[in-house]
């Protein structure tokens, strides 16, 4: 279970010495218990009190990284049920599988698929984060080969090898074993075996259960065998039964701090039709599934699919922003527009894209409101005349530009005569209210 802040406290030194950063050791204990501080600012902290609090205030679903390099996935490390309560940390990676009974050009073709999968929306690279290798034909020998056009053909594609076979996972560990990969497919009669697998090659290993109770005595017995990292799957296919039985896991582990269950959730979606597919995919998605194994790259599918994860995985409690500074839209020359406006995501995207719809090459002033829009970023005081004086003058645009105007958006067109007092020099023009009518007042403008 959790410690309070009071037991917490209990294990510090006590000395109120604030090296920590907070004033007190009780501060400290509180800030520890509530999971907003980490044990490693205190540096007088005892070994013995590490230990206990080391496991007290380990996130409930253990972190685990998946691959290696840039396309490395982050799973676990979730400590809440509902978004709302906090947030949800590490979106869930969508993987598609492949099977090692298709000829060697159809696997080929698909690890470029799962390559070029990539997406920017609003900002963020979205994309297909692995491979599943499945070992259909059951034999070694094949699932070798295609982990060896796998590993050539989708570079730094982190990769799943499913198989129940610890010989054939052995063989196919030799292409991919050095990349951290997941090695799933351990189950009551082969435990012993894979986890020998995983453990040599530095692999997570994935356990193939039928139910909850099955799946909480393979990772006991796996972790009793010196493998820390799992992902976990119930059996669960049905969206009825993962959406149960995915409740339940992160229930336990979370609720009641239950480490058998506290791993990052594996869930296979496929389907013969693309439409149930993604349907059933959603519930994994929005309930607690680490890794949704998918039967194929499809765009129409990803982006219903990357949209879900995107929305869920935003942090409910800050706006997702821009960088501040003033951004050129084509290739802007000393007379060209500027634009001013706030570094909300949706705002700088829509505004940025009105105006590259205008073919007037210009620049844009995104200013750091803490990610509010135009509107309410005035209301909050956070994007007034003075502040984007300010921001204007100590970005250093006046140097780069023929005329000194500033367009504003209409709906903060009441600080138009506050903005040219506090800007000495600069006209102001009041833009259109809506990003949408950008190309028409560029267009009348010449
Ligand atoms: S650094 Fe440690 S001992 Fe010092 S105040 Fe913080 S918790 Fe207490």
């Amino acid at each position: 279970m959790a410690l309070s802040g009071v037991e917490i406290f209990k294990l510090l030194p006590k000395t109120n010495c604030k090296k920590c950063g907070h004033p007190t050791c009780l501060a400290f204990a509180m800030k520890l218990a509530q999971r907003q501080a980490t044990l490693e600012s205190c540096p007088d902290v005892s070994e013995e009190a590490k230990k206990i609090l080391g496991e007290a205030s380990a996130p409930p679903v253990r972190p685990i990284t998946f691959g290696a390099g840039d396309k490395a996935v982050k799973m676990g490390e979730e400590t809440v049920l509902f978004r709302h309560d906090k947030k949800f940390v590490n979106p869930c990676a969508f993987a598609v599988e492949i099977p090692d009974t298709l000829a060697e050009a159809e696997m080929a073709s698909l690890s470029e698929q799962v390559v070029q999968s990539e997406i920017d929306r609003v900002g963020q690279k979205l994309r297909i984060d692995a491979i599943v290798l499945t070992n259909a034909s059951g034999d070694a020998g094949k699932l070798e080969a295609a982990a060896k056009v796998v590993a050539a053909k989708a570079t730094g594609v982190p990769v799943i090898i499913n198989t129940t076979n610890a010989q054939a996972a052995e063989a196919a560990m030799k292409h991919v074993g050095d990349k951290r990969p997941i090695l799933y497919g351990a189950n009551a009669s082969n435990v012993e075996a894979m986890a020998a697998v995983a453990k040599a090659n530095k692999a997570i290993l994935g356990i193939a259960a039928n139910g909850l109770e099955e799946l909480s005595t393979l990772t006991e017995k796996v972790k009793s065998l010196g493998v820390e990292d799992m992902v976990i799957d119930s059996g669960a296919r049905k969206a009825k039964e993962i959406i149960e039985n995915n409740t339940l896991i992160r229930r336990a582990a979370v609720k009641k701090n239950f480490k058998p269950l506290g791993y990052p959730i594996i869930n296979f979606m496929q389907r013969e039709d693309g439409l149930h597919e993604a349907l059933v995919a959603s519930t994994g998605v929005a309930k607690y599934a680490s890794i949704v194994v998918l039967s194929s790259v499809e765009k129409w599918k990803n982006l219903a699919l990357f949209t879900l994860r995107q929305n869920i995985y935003t942090d409910p409690q800050v706006p997702m922003q821009v960088e501040q500074k003033v951004y050129n839209i084509g290739d802007p020359k000393a007379g060209s527009p500027l634009f001013i406006t706030t570094n909300f995501s949706l705002t700088y995207f829509i505004v940025s894209g009105e105006i590259e719809n205008s073919k007037v090459a210009s620049r844009l002033a995104v200013m750091d409101c803490e990610g509010l829009s135009v509107l309410t970023a005035w209301a909050a005081g956070k994007f007034t005349a003075s502040k984007i004086a300010q921001f204007i003058t100590e970005s250093g645009i006046e140097k780069e530009i023929a005329e000194k105007e500033l367009i504003i958006p209409g709906y903060v067109a009441i600080l138009s005569g506050s903005i040219e007092d506090k800007l000495p020099g600069w006209k102001i023009t009041v833009g259109p209210r809506e990003a949408n009518a950008i190309p028409a007042f560029l267009k009348t403008r010449g």
